[in-house]
């Protein structure tokens, strides 16, 4: 589903993704650890082009994302194709960036009414259902405002569900909550990765990866350092930078 291949990134002299190779199956659950800076919401804003890379292939699903290859060439998608390619990716950040003054369904119906062009009934139902699923059916004409911090975290999911993408990518998404917030939004995302999902998830939750993640990736300055089964890399890594990592944070 995703395939990364030797993807290089640099903001001005600095190079921030030093050649990452990746690949997540479909339906598999990569979770991304590492130290602040190490490059984890530089790659996962590669994935769909809100960094353009200076070297290497971002493919997903098969497609290459932000560029069309012909002759050996690659030429950047005009920003109207890049846009499509990401209606498939959908992406939950560290902060919910839920429009303010709209209420939940609002929220959650907007992409597909105005990208989509789905019918106020049909996108209404889809709203519904989402909810439901993310256990907010009681709160769907709340506002952000009046929501917790979790239950906005689930509004943000189910927001990106709602353009029905193959491929998730979440960055640090219980970062900013209460500690006590948190397993309720870890409870949504393990249920999403029961339902087949593909999700690459940038996390701190150890947890989380031991118990949902098919691979963890352990990054550090730029490049990956240690991949594996979650057993593998957590219980048993191989390589000192990682141990010293999880030392700190286990
Ligand atoms: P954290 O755990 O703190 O979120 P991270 O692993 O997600 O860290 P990135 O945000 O990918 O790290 O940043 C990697 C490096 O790239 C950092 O040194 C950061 O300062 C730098 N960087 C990221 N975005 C930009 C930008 N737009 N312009 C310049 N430098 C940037
Ligand atoms: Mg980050």
């Amino acid at each position: 589903m995703v395939e990364a291949s030797g993807i290089h990134k640099s903001f001005g002299r600095t190079e921030v993704l030093r050649g990452i190779d990746l690949v997540v199956q479909p339906g598999e659950v990569c979770c991304i650890i590492g130290p602040s800076g190490s490059g984890k919401s530089t790659l996962l804003r590669c994935v769909n082009h809100l960094e353009r890379i200076d070297a290497g292939r971002m493919r997903v699903d098969g497609k290459l994302i932000g560029y069309q290859e012909t002759g050996g060439k690659l030429h950047e998608l005009r920003e109207s194709e890049v846009a499509r390619q990401r209606r498939d990716i959908g992406m939950v950040f560290q902060r919910f960036n839920l429009f303010p003054h709209m209420t939940a369904a609002e929220n959650v119906m907007e992409a597909p009414r105005t990208v989509l062009g789905t019918s106020r009934a049909a996108a209404r139902k889809a709203a519904d259902e989402l909810l439901a699923r993310v256990g907010l059916s009681a709160r769907r004409d709340a506002y952000p405002g009046q929501l917790s911090g979790g239950q906005q975290q689930r509004v943000a999911i189910a927001r990106a569900l709602a353009m029905q993408p193959r491929l998730m990518l979440f960055d640090e998404p219980t970062s900013a909550l209460d500690p006590e917030l948190v397993g309720e939004v870890l409870d949504v995302m393990r249920g999403l990765a029961a339902d087949g999902m593909t999700m690459l998830v940038v996390t701190h939750e150890m947890g989380f990866a031991r118990e949902v993640g098919d691979s963890v990736v352990f990054m550090d300055e730029g490049v990956i350092v240690e991949e594996g089964a979650p057993r593998d890399v957590l219980s048993a890594p191989r390589h000192e930078r990682t141990r010293s990592f999880l030392s700190k944070v286990l």
